[in-house]
């Protein structure tokens, strides 16, 4: 039951270590789930979808959004932008869809401060050599981007441990997902996520006594 508003779930981790496939995943066991399609700067990879993986922006289109308001947060990576469009997020919340952000560190910092309930999790690689081979299995990205996606990711395993919620291994692509699964489960059953359960339920015993 939850009669409030939806969780806001961010999940970070390096570039590479499977963030986007754990959330497919997730989306194939959590029905109440809406995942936020953020906007960015950067040019699509093959097999990538206008409106589905991301909203593709020209840099003028984006900083126009940003001029509005329209982000509830952006960052810089790799020297293109990512954002993360406010009014659709609000909405669901309000909803009380749980709302799913993949968005890097200085995005989750900024989320975190503006919605301090928001969920935190930073997904790790059981190994650095193994991000490192799926990084480069994933066949996406120059040398030199993955130099530099490599570098960032070391940047933020040293922030990282600081900030999150709660860290999930991604070993196995189901176990990572059921773990997420679980903390938002956890979540749902929070003294704050139950206000209304526990309102009413105590209505009832005031009735009865
Ligand atoms: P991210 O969204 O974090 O950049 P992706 O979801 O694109 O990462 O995954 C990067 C590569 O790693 C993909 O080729 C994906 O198939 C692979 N991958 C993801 N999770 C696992 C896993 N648990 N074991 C092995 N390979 C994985
Ligand atoms: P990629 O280019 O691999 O799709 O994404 C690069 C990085 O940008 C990843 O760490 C991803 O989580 C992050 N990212 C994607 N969308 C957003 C967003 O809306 N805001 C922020 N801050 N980061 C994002």
């Amino acid at each position: 039951m939850n009669n409030n508003r939806g969780i806001l779930l961010v999940v970070s981790g390096p570039s590479g270590v499977g963030k986007g496939t754990v959330i497919s995943k997730l989306f194939e066991m959590d029905e109440n789930l809406y995942f936020s399609v953020s906007a960015t700067t950067r040019k699509p990879r093959p097999g990538e979808i206008d409106g589905i993986s991301y909203n593709f922006k020209t840099r003028e289109q984006f900083e126009e959004e940003i001029d509005n308001g329209e982000m509830l947060e952006y960052a810089m990576y790799g020297g293109n932008y990512y954002g993360t469009p406010k009014s659709a997020v609000e909405k669901k919340l309000a909803q009380g869809k749980d709302v799913v952000l993949d968005i890097e560190i200085n995005g989750a910092r900024s989320v975190s401060r503006l919605m301090p309930e928001a969920v935190l999790v930073y997904i790790l690689p059981p190994d650095m050599a193994e991000l490192r081979r799926r990084l480069e299995g994933r066949n996406t990205e120059t040398e030199e981007m993955i130099k530099l996606r490599l570098e960032t990711a070391y940047h933020e395993l040293r922030e990282a441990p600081e900030m999150y919620d709660f860290f999930v291994v991604n070993d196995v692509v189901e176990s990572a997902a059921s773990k997420i699964e679980y903390i938002l489960e956890a979540k749902r059953c929070s003294r704050i996520a139950m206000q209304k359960a526990l309102k009413q339920i105590l209505e009832e015993v005031n009735s009865l006594a």
